[in-house]
């Protein structure tokens, strides 16, 4: 997007990103049989250890569970005894549509990942491929992720027009920032409302504009912190024409971002900016710090985070915030 005038350049704390340098579960269920049918399922909660055996070739183990939130969830079958291999299967309330699986022929333990709605009941069955116990448990858990949070106000742009604009002063980071740009198109969890987000030479079209800067590390609150990359968001004071100024993401729509890499951190090795820049356009798409969850891309990489691409919590808070 074009400036009208030169834009000061503003340290954002609040918006910047920074680099420097688990929990005991809620509580302890075993089951209760015959819980071998749905309606006869056991009740458990979020974040519970559940116990229980798969006591003859015969036995089915059905739990459920109702959700607070709508977000993604782990659903945990370990512990499975040893010469035996249970299997994990996740149903919607009424006990017989098949929402996802986990059948490996191989381990001590089973995952299902899956996106969740809130306030809603799922059933969960666990079930002998081959081999049972009448001495050993299984252990069994949910938990749920909370959505990654979106801002309250909108990116005005388009969505299915979307073009970015790298000026030469973070031309190093041009292959980094296609590979980051791409992966919100399509996530590994499903194409997003989101096209192209390619690269465009044309500033006028680009609704996401990169540059580089250089900062050292800066102490905050007595930590010195090394920042990474900050976004901010530009609405203009005369509608679509006027003079751009930075907007709060949650008080004011905008009409398009800057985003800035530090070269400190990063102009040594280009690549190793990924999580960074696919962290930046979270920002720009209009969603908000994960820091509870470190295996969210929007995780300030202070607090921690084990990721650099797109998750599951991020690429369906994108889904409900662009349709
Ligand atoms: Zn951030």
């Amino acid at each position: 997007m074009r400036k009208t005038i030169l834009v000061i350049i503003v340290t954002l704390l609040l918006l910047g990103d920074f680099s420097m340098i688990a929990n005991a579960s809620a509580g302890t269920i075993y089951e209760t049989e015959s819980n071998n049918t749905h309606s006869t399922a056991d009740v458990t909660y979020n974040d519970y250890d559940n116990y229980g055996k798969i006591s003859s070739s015969s036995d089915i183990d059905w739990w459920k569970f109702t959700t607070a939130y709508e977000g993604c969830c782990n659903v945990w079958l370990g512990s499975i005894p040893s010469g035996c291999d249970y299997d994990l299967y996740l149903y919607s309330s009424s006990g017989t549509t098949l929402l996802a699986s986990s059948t490996k022929r191989t381990g001590s333990q089973e995952l299902i990942r899956f996106h969740l709605s809130a306030n809603t009941q799922y059933k969960v069955k666990i079930q002998s491929y081959s081999g049972y116990s009448t001495s050993k448990n299984y252990k069994f858990r949910v938990f749920n992720y909370p959505l990654t949070p979106a801002h309250t106000k909108n990116l005005l742009w388009n969505i299915e027009s979307i073009y970015y604009y790298v000026d030469s002063s973070a031309s190093i980071y041009t292959s980094t920032i296609a590979d980051a740009a791409y992966n919100w198109v399509y996530t590994g969890f499903g194409w997003n409302n989101l096209y192209p987000n390619t690269q465009t030479s044309n500033i006028s079209d680009s609704a996401i504009d990169f540059y580089s800067y250089y900062s050292p590390p800066v102490n905050i609150g007595g930590v010195t912190v090394t920042p990474l990359g900050e976004t901010s968001h530009y609405a203009r004071e005369y509608g679509t024409y006027g003079t751009p100024y930075i907007v709060n993401a949650d008080t004011e729509d905008w009409l398009f971002n800057e985003i800035r890499i530090n070269n400190y951190a990063f102009s040594s090795n280009p690549s190793s900016s990924l999580a960074t820049i696919v962290h930046e356009f979270g920002h720009a798409f209009g969603l908000a710090h994960n820091n509870d969850n470190v295996n969210s891309i929007m995780c300030q990489d202070i607090y921690d985070r084990v990721v650099s691409t797109v998750q599951d919590v991020d690429h369906w808070a994108f889904v409900k915030k662009h349709p």
